[in-house]
């Protein structure tokens, strides 16, 4: 019998819940073993049911960048509740947002608050559709874009067809439409609008992939993406839901200095609360209901307490030297366990950008899937429990990215260091 709490909740979530969890990837099944049931965040760790502490290097999946329950995060929230929890009705606080959504990411004029990445990601789409009058979309093997019908897509067998269902329940009829391509290949989107060019609504990416594990876009791919897209008339989607405000202020489109049409946003705006948001130009925005004629809405957009949330999360990024601090940190661990692992002599590289950062057991840091699903998952998995065991929390799938806050300083990353010097001694 065990005496694990969170062996005994799992047990009992599987009853009343399908696998135990309200989203996958928490269930562990990627590396096996039980799930953490989490009771209490703070600055850089998190506490499970059996009262273990862990480094936590996920932050709630990217929002939690100025650390757990931050004091002020904390207060702003009590303050909002206070005042009562949703109205159904427009705000100040979605005033404020917007208009700072807007001065801080440069191509957005105009923007829609909604509650999760997959709602922004679902409506951007629908208004690039809505705006060109076009049905076919461009989007790249390994980047997630969340769960709406038409993007739960993996390529076709041959090469530009289109695309074939990755989950049940998505009509062939809804994404017969997806074309999905290599991240990083500039010739086969070229061959891509050179064949479709005239039919293609958008282009949406993930500017640097951290559904994949880490995968950097190259300045060439993202630049021949704006260039074709705006030579065949079609938008440019970035879905910036997890590297916006987390690779640098003003997301990867500011880092790279690139313009998408759209630009979807989630995580770090909403500060750990269920905001997310999509935005462009003012003229293509005006495409949306009531104005214009394409349809969104949602009884909890812009809900006042989680607005809060997210508006002091991201008055606190705007701190100088944020994001210097942040990828120092990201620097730290990614060349601390690298040179841990050579030391041992095992396999492995890291890179980062911003505060987002990838581990990966093979040569080189991987440029596409196909790479990136070479890598050693077993040796990952073994690291993963090993590194659970020394209280440091890291991805539970190695396919995942992972997230600095404000919080891991230097002393965390190296005593995080430390723990892998060990464990990577055990994996050789
Ligand atoms: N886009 C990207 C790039 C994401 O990483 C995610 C979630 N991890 C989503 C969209 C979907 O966001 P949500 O889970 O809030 O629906």
């Amino acid at each position: 019998m065990t005496t694990s709490q969170n062996d005994i909740l799992f047990a009992r979530a599987q009853k009343t819940t399908p696998g135990g969890v309200n989203s996958p990837v928490r269930a562990f099944r990627s590396v096996g073993g039980t799930p953490r049931f989490i009771t209490r965040a703070e600055g850089p760790y998190f506490w499970d049911a059996d009262g273990k502490r862990y480094i936590d290097y996920i932050g709630s999946w990217g929002p939690a960048i100025v650390g757990h329950a931050h004091p002020e995060v904390i207060k702003a929230v009590q303050d909002a509740a206070a005042l009562g929890l949703s109205f159904g009705a427009p705000t100040e606080g979605e005033v404020l947002m917007a208009e700072e959504i807007t001065r801080l990411v440069p191509s957005i004029e105009q923007v829609r608050l909604v509650s999760s990445g997959t709602e922004a990601t679902m409506s951007a789409l629908r208004l690039a559709r809505g705006a060109t009058g076009r049905d076919k979309i461009v989007k790249f093997e390994g980047c997630y874009h969340g769960h709406a019908d038409s993007l739960l897509v993996k390529a076709g067998s041959g090469l530009l067809t289109f695309g074939n269902p990755t989950s049940a329940g998505v009509p062939e009829d809804f994404v017969k439409h997806t074309l999905v391509l290599d991240y990083n290949n500039v010739e086969q989107l070229k061959d891509a609008f050179d064949s479709f060019g005239s039919e293609i609504a958008c282009v949406i990416v993930e500017p640097v992939a951290g559904n994949m594990n880490l995968v950097k876009a190259t300045p060439a791919f993202l630049q021949a993406m704006r260039e074709l897209c705006t030579q065949h008339g079609a938008l440019l989607i970035f879905d910036e839901v997890m590297c916006g405000f987390r690779v640098a202020l003003g997301g990867a489109q500011a880092l790279y200095g690139i313009k998408p049409d759209l630009t979807a946003l989630g995580k770090v705006i909403g500060g750990g609360m269920p905001v997310a948001a999509f935005g462009g130009s003012a003229a293509l925005m005006q495409h949306m209901a009531p104005i214009g004629a394409v349809y969104q809405a949602g009884t909890l957009s812009g809900n006042p307490v989680a607005v809060a949330a997210g508006m002091t999360t991201l008055k606190l990024i705007q701190q100088p030297g944020f994001y210097q601090r942040l990828e120092a940190s990201a620097k730290r661990l990614a060349e601390g366990l690298s040179a841990a692992a050579k030391e041992a002599g095992v396999t492995f590289c890291a890179d980062y950008v911003g505060g987002m950062f990838g581990l990966y057991f093979s040569e080189t840091p991987p440029t596409t899937y196909a790479e990136m699903m070479a890598g050693d998952r077993s040796k990952f998995n073994t690291f993963f429990h090993a590194m659970l065991d020394e209280g440091v929390y890291f991805a539970p799938a190695a396919f995942e990215a992972g997230f600095v806050s404000a919080q891991h300083d230097d002393a965390i990353i190296d005593a995080t260091i430390d723990a892998a010097r060990k464990v990577f001694a055990t994996l050789k």
